[in-house]
């Protein structure tokens, strides 16, 4: 869910001007310890998404494509507020921020207000990414399922893309993570070693809990169990087979 404690656009006020619109739906208020490995990061959260998760956490983003931003002047407050509060990384995280035409100047804008940049993204549109690769400073791409598993349970279907977009990660980025939420009736061992297969030769993989929630857009997910440590444990022993560091996050 897109967490409480956020200054976001307000509904459309009819005399903006757009060109005064930032892509930004959202900046967290308060700094996060846990987006951005090692930096004390504000959260910018852009809103849409191409794919149709029924256990997204960031439902209310998915279909707000076309939300009005935060005008930049408010956007530029808040960053330099957060940098006077010793921040120092930006992530840019959706909803799928590689969808925005506004995320280049958004990126641009950040490295210009002193920040380390991350971006997050489910790896959909390699063209985009690859643009976006020499502007940021890590990159994490969620590698959610097996391939195959993909279009029942994104509804994306280019596998392909995602494919590339792995692969331009591992060869360009200056930092980077894959991640995957573990559900567990959707994720066996078999799963786990496509995985990893398919990001082979990885510098870092992360595995999380899924955890339900009363407002996931799948019924079916809200009353799916909270993934156990144990399971997580089993699963990043299987990962370190394909990838050189796999971390659990979470309070385990
Ligand atoms: S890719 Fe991420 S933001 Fe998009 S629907 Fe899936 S979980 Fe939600």
């Amino acid at each position: 869910m897109m967490p409480p404690g956020i200054n976001k656009a307000s509904e459309p006020a009819a005399e903006s001007p757009t060109a005064a619109l930032s892509p930004v739906y959202g900046i967290l208020q308060n700094a996060s310890l846990v987006d951005y490995p090692g930096q004390l990061a504000a959260v910018f959260f852009l809103t849409g998404c191409n794919f149709t998760c029924g256990f997204c956490h960031n439902a209310q983003l998915m279909g707000r494509a076309d939300a009005r931003g935060l005008p930049w002047a408010e956007v530029e407050q808040l960053s330099r507020r957060h940098r006077d509060n010793w921040v120092t990384g930006a992530v840019i995280t959706g909803g799928e921020p590689t969808l925005h035409p506004g995320v280049f100047r958004l990126v641009e804008q950040l490295r210009e207000w002193g920040f380390l940049r991350k971006l997050d993204t489910n790896g959909s549109r390699p063209e985009v990414l690859a643009r976006l690769l020499p502007l940021v400073d890590y990159v994490a791409m969620d590698v959610k399922f097996a391939p195959a598993d993909y279009p029942a349970r994104t509804g994306f279907q280019n596998i392909a893309a995602l494919t590339e977009s792995i692969r331009l990660i591992q060869a360009q980025a200056r930092n980077y993570e894959f991640r995957t939420t573990v559900i567990e009736a959707w994720h066996s061992p078999e799963h786990i070693h496509a995985i990893g297969a398919w990001v082979q030769g990885a510098q870092r993989h992360v595995l999380q809990a899924f955890i339900p929630r009363e407002e996931l857009p799948d019924p079916a997910c809200r009353a799916m169990p909270e993934t156990s440590a144990a399971t997580l444990r089993a699963y990043a022993e299987i990962l370190r087979g394909y990838v050189a560091q796999v971390d659990i996050r979470g309070e385990f």
